[in-house]
């Protein structure tokens, strides 16, 4: 991925494109304020960065930013963000996908998204809930909540989307909240600046359908891991947050302490691998043009 150089200066409000149209108090808009303040830290240029999205909440972010958008179909973000960057390597890509989107409808383009590790920053906004659609229990809704489509309790237990990534082969695995700024902030950082298809999961409230689920007003629940070349705590957004050292390149912990998801937070996972872009483009550097006539000889009659 590339930042900037002598270029007219990336602000908050050049980055501003149609007025957000989210609920009052949705986390939705503390994750877009997050990725401005990122762009603009980094000078990232709107003509080289791509907002992919799928259907739900979250899927209204590449209207709001003034760079090139995408809003696909439900749960297919990741192909569109593939053929782009198939297409030209150079540009910054992030998806935005729901809880919905990513796990249940678009659970295999995700599956095949770190599978084939090409590069991009991945926010899997988890409100734990359908809430474009009003209510319904989504794969990583708390076994119990009631909902309208499960009024008397949701029957499962909610998947891990860490354990998940995890499982997949992600090279990179990390876990935030959209009310800790600052550690929201690093972790984006932290995934831009990996090579491969960088998963960032993002706690978000839905304060209008599931007000219940993720507490920002206490944080003794929260559990932060750290290590010298992961994500520090943020203890300033999570005053009695507990702490725990790992090393994000120890692949077995991770699962270990993952166990901990969704009160967990910090990088669970990285590490170094081939990504599909390179894998393609070595291919194709490799593979001798063909003419016209050479593509046409084995058909003539
Ligand atoms: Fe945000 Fe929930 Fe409203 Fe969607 S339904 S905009 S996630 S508060």
């Amino acid at each position: 991925m590339t930042s900037t150089a002598d270029q007219p200066e990336i602000t908050m409000k050049s980055l501003k494109a149609a007025d957000p149209r989210w609920c009052t108090g949705c986390g939705d808009y503390t994750i877009l304020v997050g990725l401005r303040k990122f762009m603009v830290n980094y000078q990232l240029k709107p003509e080289e960065t791509i907002n992919v999205s799928g259907i739900g909440c979250s899927g209204r972010i590449p209207h709001y930013m003034n760079t090139y958008g995408f809003h696909g179909v439900h749960g297919r973000a990741v192909p569109l963000a593939l053929g782009s960057v198939l297409a030209n390597s150079n540009f910054n890509i992030f998806i935005h996908s729901g809880d919905g989107d990513s796990l249940s409808i678009g659970g295999n383009h995700l599956l095949h998204g770190i599978h084939k590790n090409f590069n991009c920053v991945y926010l899997l906004f988890d409100n734990e809930i359908y809430g474009l659609t009003k209510n319904q229990s989504s794969p990583t809704t708390r076994q119990g909540l009631s909902t309208m489509t499960q009024p008397r309790g949701t029957a499962l237990e909610p998947i891990n989307p860490v354990r998940f990534a995890l499982g997949a082969g992600a090279s990179f695995v990390a876990s935030t909240a959209e009310w800790m700024p600052k550690h929201m902030l690093d972790t984006i950082e932290a995934a831009f600046n990996h090579k491969g298809f960088a998963l960032v999961h993002i706690a978000q409230r839905c304060p209008k359908f599931n007000p219940t689920s993720w507490n920002h007003k206490t944080s003794d629940w929260v559990s932060f891991i750290e290590h010298e070349n992961g994500i520090q705590a943020d203890l300033k957004a999570a005053p009695d947050a507990t702490k725990m050292t790992h090393d994000p390149s120890d692949l077995s912990k991770a699962f270990e302490v993952s166990e901990g998801v969704p009160d967990r937070f910090g990088l669970f996972y990285q590490a170094e691998k081939i990504t599909y872009d390179e894998l393609i483009r070595n291919q194709i550097k490799d593979t001798k043009q063909l003419s016209k006539d050479d593509i046409l000889s084995p058909f003539k009659i």
